[in-house]
């Protein structure tokens, strides 16, 4: 891996580096009061100078007080969106001249390349890929947007009040393989990146770029902007040991905490929606009045909703606290027999995005108080 310096005042050459190259560029913007990963064209989209300030029930973003372009912690959206959009058509079919003709959907696009990757979120998109691709059924799309994705990632120098990856072993410091690596550094030295290139691809993007090599104090300096993340994440209250969860949950089936949540739950999907790793759809079939066209879509559908769990007869999962069970159990322990891995990666989207301020750090400390086993 080599490691450089590029000048902060040269991060759009990055951007325009990977245009040129073909791809479609998504990062952090500032929209509508949050930030979001979206469409971006140069670093003045980045939302240079704000953080975010998140806890249960509660996102803000507030003035940094300095120019830092990644000073919030993660968006409030996934990056999942891109590689496996909400909706999706499968495919159309039209009657011609009395005959069925089924037209397949492309599943070509233009290469991405994602800005601002955080290392939970990576782990997020390795997940997905389990399922989407090394699963039983292969989604063909996700599996050519995956292919082509070139990921600039971001070592989190901070972390909001909801974060808990070092719970999850899955950050702060970005260890999966990432075709570059930022550490943001703004110190009396001056406002720059270290830059770690990973893979043949970021060493053409970088190829062209005004680097500089970096110093050890370079190095030294990111390494202990990663440990300050590290150690609010340690010092703070959602901080557990994860290497029990799986017989906690499975061992508490009917604990009384799942009463209590569902007391609170509105069953709205809000975290299963904003979860990196979640990925249940459904598939839904549509045509018109004359019988002549019809198209089938696939779009993301969530564990909460009465219908996902619909067979015969009725929902197998009929009541809010099912629902929530079912969630965190599958997230938590389900996942680990299914896929050999927690589905959590610590990102807190869940818990700044429920309406009704459920926090599921509290709900495994309120089950594991009440264990029976
Ligand atoms: S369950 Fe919550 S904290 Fe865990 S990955 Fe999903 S949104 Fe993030
Ligand atoms: S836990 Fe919160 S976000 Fe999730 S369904 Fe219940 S109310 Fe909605």
């Amino acid at each position: 891996m080599r490691t450089s310096i590029l000048a902060a005042a040269d991060l759009d050459e990055l951007i325009q580096s990977l245009k040129a190259a073909g791809y479609q560029v998504i990062g952090p913007v500032r929209d509508d009061a949050a930030v979001v990963y979206d469409d971006i064209n140069s670093a003045t989209d980045l939302p240079r100078g704000w953080v975010d300030e998140q806890e249960k029930g509660h996102y803000r973003l507030l003035p940094a007080g300095d120019d830092r372009y990644f000073g919030y912690t993660v968006a409030a959206n996934a990056w999942k969106r891109f590689l496996n959009p909400p909706r999706k058509r499968l495919w159309r079919v039209v009657r011609q001249d009395g005959k069925l003709q089924f037209i397949p959907e492309s599943d070509s696009a233009p290469p991405l390349a994602f800005i601002g990757v955080r290392s939970c979120e990576l782990h997020a998109i390795h997940i997905q890929d389990r399922v989407l691709i090394d699963g039983a059924h292969c989604d063909e799309g996700y599996r050519q947007r995956r292919r082509h994705l070139f990921t600039v990632a971001v070592n989190c120098t901070r972390a909001a009040a909801t974060c808990f990856c070092t719970s999850m072993h899955t950050g702060p410091r970005v260890e999966l393989q990432s075709d570059l690596v930022l550490t943001e550094l703004l110190d009396e030295h001056g406002h720059r990146f270290l830059l770690e290139t990973g893979t043949d691809a970021g060493h053409r993007i970088t190829a062209s770029l005004p680097l500089m090599p970096a110093t050890d104090d370079d190095t030294a300096l990111a390494e202990s902007r990663i440990n300050i993340a590290r150690e609010q994440m340690l010092a703070g209250p959602r901080q557990f040991d994860s290497s029990g969860i799986h017989n906690l949950l499975f061992s508490n089936m009917e604990s009384p905490a799942w009463d209590a949540v569902a007391e609170r739950c509105l069953s709205c999907a809000n975290c299963t929606l904003a979860c990196p790793t979640c990925f249940c759809f459904a598939v839904e079939d549509t045509t018109d009045l004359t019988g002549d066209h019809a198209e089938r879509w696939q779009r993301w559908d969530s564990c909460f909703n009465g219908a996902f769990s619909h067979v015969h007869g009725g929902s197998v999962r009929n009541s809010t606290r099912a629902r929530y069970r079912q969630w965190m159990t599958h997230k938590l322990a389900g996942w680990v027999d299914q896929f050999g891995q927690s589905g959590c990666v610590g990102c807190g989207r869940c818990i700044s995005w429920c309406p009704a301020g459920i926090d599921i750090t509290e709900q495994l400390q309120a089950i594991a108080e009440g264990d029976a086993s």
